[in-house]
């Protein structure tokens, strides 16, 4: 403990001292003369000079469960990425190098590793290991009740093969990086159902609702939250006219209950371009989006990718 504390603090030490020194070698002391305090030279290294801090920025420093954690880079070198041992793609774009791990609804809290390695164009490889800390989140208990007609809709003989094309579809993962900035909402709508809520469905086994419910009368206009591919685009007898949108480097998007599809599979789409509208078709008591976001197959808020700052998206471009 007291040696990573002493190793965090060794570096903004160095660099005070070598400012310092800098400092009173070319403009002297206050009221003092000239390399008044030149003996403090023994602490700054003569040569060659300090490399710069090469570590990755973390976003959020310390992720609740549902938010998405952000490792950016910005220093030269190839970034190398793992979450607990995993692998985690690491994507590269306007001179930034990023990795995105999805912390889930249920991701075990307290401590993970996180394990970079930086390799420079000399072959020098440089590792790091850090602590991140994952905090509880107080998900809300919602009980719901349902009509036992349109509760048959969840185990219809179809069901399971509609799920599966959905799950298939979010856990697409393209190469390339398509978003860019922070995510729009897709629809214009209050927030019935917020994400991670447990919900108690006629007294059944609890589930999370991993996504967000954004109720609108139907009709409203669903726009993609960012640029990407359109993955799935298909009428559900469970979940209505459904959409799932690949953003690219394992981000994906979904939207559910729709009454109208404006995209086709294969499409490529725009930031703010038109997919769908507002429905309640499927397994729904009323009229609403249902909006979901995955990273590498995991669901996490999509709110939180509405709020990313720009130090997170100010590099990524397409
Ligand atoms: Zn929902």
């Amino acid at each position: 403990m007291l040696s990573t504390a002493l190793r965090r603090l060794s570096a903004p030490i160095c660099s005070l001292i070598l400012v310092l020194t800098a400092w009173f070698t070319f403009f002297g002391a206050p009221g003092r003369g000239p390399g008044a305090y030149s003996t403090l030279a023994f602490a700054a290294p003569a040569s060659p000079p300090l490399a710069p801090a090469v570590a990755p920025v973390l976003y959020p420093a310390s992720p609740s469960q549902g938010d998405t954690l952000f490792v950016v880079s910005r220093a030269p070198g190839e970034l190398r990425c793992a979450w607990d041992g995993r692998s985690i793609p690491v994507m590269v774009s306007g001179g930034v190098q990023m990795a995105t791990i999805g912390i889930g609804v249920d991701e075990r809290t307290g401590a993970h590793t996180l394990t970079f390695k930086t390799i420079s164009a000399d072959g020098t490889v440089r590792s790091e290991s850090r602590t991140v800390t994952v905090r509880r989140t107080a998900w809300p208990v919602q009980y719901l009740k349902m009509k036992r007609s349109t509760e048959r809709l969840y185990t219809f003989p179809g069901a399971k093969a509609e799920d599966a094309a959905v799950t298939t579809a979010t856990r697409t993962f393209s190469p390339a990086t398509l978003w860019q900035g922070p995510f729009l909402l897709p629809t214009n709508g209050r927030r019935s159902t917020p994400f991670g809520v447990k919900r108690i469905r006629n007294g059944r086994k609890p589930y999370y609702h991993r996504g967000v419910d954004l109720a609108a009368p139907t009709g409203t206009p669903v726009v993609a939250p960012n640029a990407g591919k359109v993955a799935l685009a298909r009428v559900f007898k469970k979940y209505g006219k459904t959409v799932v949108l690949d953003h690219g480097l394992g981000v994906t998007t979904l939207y559910l209950h729709m009454s109208a599809l404006a995209v086709r599979e294969g499409e490529t789409v725009q930031r703010g371009q038109l997919i769908g509208k507002v429905g309640m078709e499927g397994v729904a008591t009323g009229p609403h989006l249902h909006w979901s976001l995955y990273v590498h197959g995991n669901s996490v808020s999509p709110l939180f990718w509405t709020r990313l700052p720009a130090s997170v998206t100010g590099g990524v471009r397409t």
